[in-house]
Order: C-alpha cells, then sequence, then structure tokens
C-alpha cells in the first residue's frame, strides 16, 4: 500500500474549499492495483480491517467489506477504502484471466467522453483562458470551472472562459454547494441565458435534496443540474438519483467498480445519465462497463498525480478516453521511484 501526497502546482478553491495538496491511496492486491483520493486513514483501515477480506468472488468481498465496517460508519473514509480494494479485486481477476478490465467487466461502450474540469476560483482570468482554452483546442469538446466563491466575480470569469473556448465547446460550472436554492435558482437562468451553460453541478448542497430537486424542476431548460459525488452507499445514490438530471458517481468513494454497477443500474431504471466524477485512469475502463455513461470529468489535479505514478493509462482520443483493451486489468504499471518519493 502506498499513501502520496502531492502538492497542487499552485493553490486551489471552489465554492467551498481551499487545498494545496491531494493525497491518494493506492492498494496492490498481488498484481491488481486499486485506488482511492482519500485521507491516510482510509489505508489504516484497509490495513486492519479490511486486507483479510480479500477473496477471489468479488462479490463477496464487497459484501463482506461493508459488515466489517459497520460500527466504524459505510459513507466517508471506510467507503473509500473498500472503493480501492474493490477496484484492486476486479484488476487481479482480470489479470489472472488475461483479459482488460473492461472485457472482464463487459464493455457497454468502447470509450468515455470526457470533459476537461478545472477553473478553480483561486487562478487568474489569464490561467482561466489558458486551461479550458488548451482543453478546448485539445479537442475536448466540454470544459467545467468553479464558481460561487465570490458571485460578484463570477461574470466577468464566465465571460472569460467562454470567449476562450468559443461558441462550440459546451460550458459546465461547478458551485460545490455555495448557494441557497433561491440564489441558484437566480443564477441558474443568468449561467443558461448569458454563457449558454449546460450544466450546474452541485448548485446547494448535495445534502439538500429539496434544493436540488427544486432546481431540476424549476431551472432553465437546456441546463442540467448534476451532483452525486458524494454519494458512498448505494442508498446515497437512490435519495440523490430523483433530485438530479445526471447522477455523478466517483469509483473510488462509491464502494468501487462494484458500487458504480450498482448505482448504474439505479440511474437505468430512473432513465437518468451517469457522469464520472475524477479519477480518469480508473473511470475509463468502469464506466465503458455503464450503459448510460455520459461523459467523464478530466480532472486537472487527478490528470496530473496520474500521469506522475501510473503508467499505462487509458489514451486521450478525440475528446474521450479509450482503455487499451490488449493490456490485461486496468492496464496500469506503478511508478515505483514516484510513490516512494511522494509517500508521506
Ligand atoms: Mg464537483
Amino acid at each position: 500500500m502506498h499513501v502520496c501526497t502531492v502538492p497542487t502546482d499552485e493553490p486551489e478553491s471552489d465554492g467551498t474549499a481551499e487545498w494545496d495538496s491531494t493525497t491518494i491511496v493506492v492498494v496492490e492486491c498481488d498484481e491488481g492495483i486499486g485506488y482511492t483520493y482519500c485521507e491516510q486513514a482510509a489505508a489504516q483501515l484497509i490495513q486492519d480491517t479490511l486486507a483479510d477480506l480479500v477473496h477471489e468472488d468479488v462479490r463477496r468481498a464487497w459484501l463482506d467489506m461493508q459488515r466489517a465496517v459497520r460500527n466504524a460508519g459505510r459513507p466517508g473514509i471506510a467507503a473509500c477504502a473498500i472503493s480501492a480494494v474493490d477496484q484492486a479485486l476486479w484488476d487481479r481477476k482480470a489479470r489472472t484471466l488475461g483479459v482488460s478490465l473492461v472485457d472482464l467487466l463487459g464493455a457497454a461502450h468502447e470509450d468515455v467522453p470526457v470533459y476537461g474540469s478545472g477553473g478553480f476560483c483561486t487562478y487568474s482570468l489569464d490561467r482561466l483562458r489558458e486551461q479550458l482554452g488548451g482543453w478546448a483546442s485539445q479537442g475536448i469538446p466540454r470544459v467545467k470551472m468553479k464558481l460561487g466563491r465570490e458571485p460578484d466575480a463570477d461574470p466577468k470569469r464566465l465571460d472569460v472562459a467562454r470567449r476562450a473556448i468559443g461558441d462550440d465547446t459546451e460550458l459546465f460550472v461547478d458551485a460545490n454547494g455555495a448557494f441557497t436554492a433561491k440564489d441558484a435558482l437566480g443564477w441558474a437562468e443568468r449561467y443558461a441565458d448569458e454563457w449558454n451553460v449546460s450544466w450546474f453541478e452541485e448548485p446547494v448542497s448535495s445534502g439538500d435534496f429539496d434544493g436540488l430537486r427544486m432546481l431540476r424542476e424549476h431551472g432553465p431548460g437546456g441546463l442540467d443540474i448534476a451532483a452525486g459525488e458524494y454519494a458512498y452507499t448505494p442508498e446515497d445514490a437512490r435519495n440523490i438519483v430523483e433530485c438530479v438530471d445526471v447522477l455523478q458517481l466517483d469509483v473510488t468513494r462509491c464502494l468501487g467498480i462494484t458500487g458504480v454497477l450498482s448505482a448504474s443500474g439505479l440511474a437505468n431504471a430512473h432513465g437518468k445519465d451517469v457522469s464520472a466524477h475524477c479519477a480518469p485512469a480508473i473511470s475509463a475502463h468502469a464506466f465503458c462497463a455503464v450503459e448510460r455513461r455520459r461523459h467523464l470529468e478530466y480532472f486537472h489535479d487527478h490528470i496530473r498525480i496520474e500521469e506522475l505514478l501510473f503508467d499505462g493509462r487509458p489514451e486521450l482520443r478525440d475528446g474521450a478516453l479509450h482503455p487499451d483493451r490488449s493490456r490485461p486489468g486496468n492496464g496500469l504499471e506503478l511508478k515505483r521511484k514516484e510513490l516512494d518519493k511522494w509517500s508521506a
């Protein structure tokens, strides 16, 4: 197991948080590799509680691990820990069978379209222009920026973003729960009218189900309301799915690949698309198996970390991530020197 803390390339913030580093916990189970972006405590939990429960039958291990963390609290850090182990178990099975993870899971799609994600509130207008415009010129047809920290500064930032990406690139925004429902409704109308924004993520706290539902029902047409990055358990996904247009799921939080497949079935039943939150290298595999996968968050911080620590990442081509089905498992190889260098 490895716990690495990697500094960001400059201080970052969104509508409700500020950070200057990111911690990743990487699990190895024989040949299998899994990971989660979480506190070091996840590593401790894996070592003390989950390591003895690994099993060739991945779904049995998944159930056993959830039972084992009942009293510690299943959502949050425990769900992240289980997510990493679950990924490693699927990966181990695929590598043992000599097939790619996508082939083991059963591909519904060859690839997962991405959206470039960054545009932090701390960025200068120049950095915002350069980053979002850079993704658009790489052929990524949709990009996302953070807002809501200082709402009065956002119109200027949105002007810069829209001008940098041109009219043909979709513009997404993420408030990370910064607004009240009434304020968010006012902004939703402006975002859609003035900047042709088509995605409003976490306009209110993702625990505010009434607020999310109100925005989905009364927000402007063409502006999708999205949330779900804090859906740790199937029950969390059930609570959120009805309140949004698109359900977001994070394979490093929501009980792993087994959790993604489970919650995606729920989204199917509700006729909702699913969007992958972060962790592009592993999400590309998991979400090829999701029928209604819409796209995947190609997140600035995680792109940097995954390039630093992993060889064999899925290739970005034509605005989509393509898992290499000629490589066994998730295709990832650990850059061990780098892992040692960044280990806490
Ligand atoms: Mg978000």
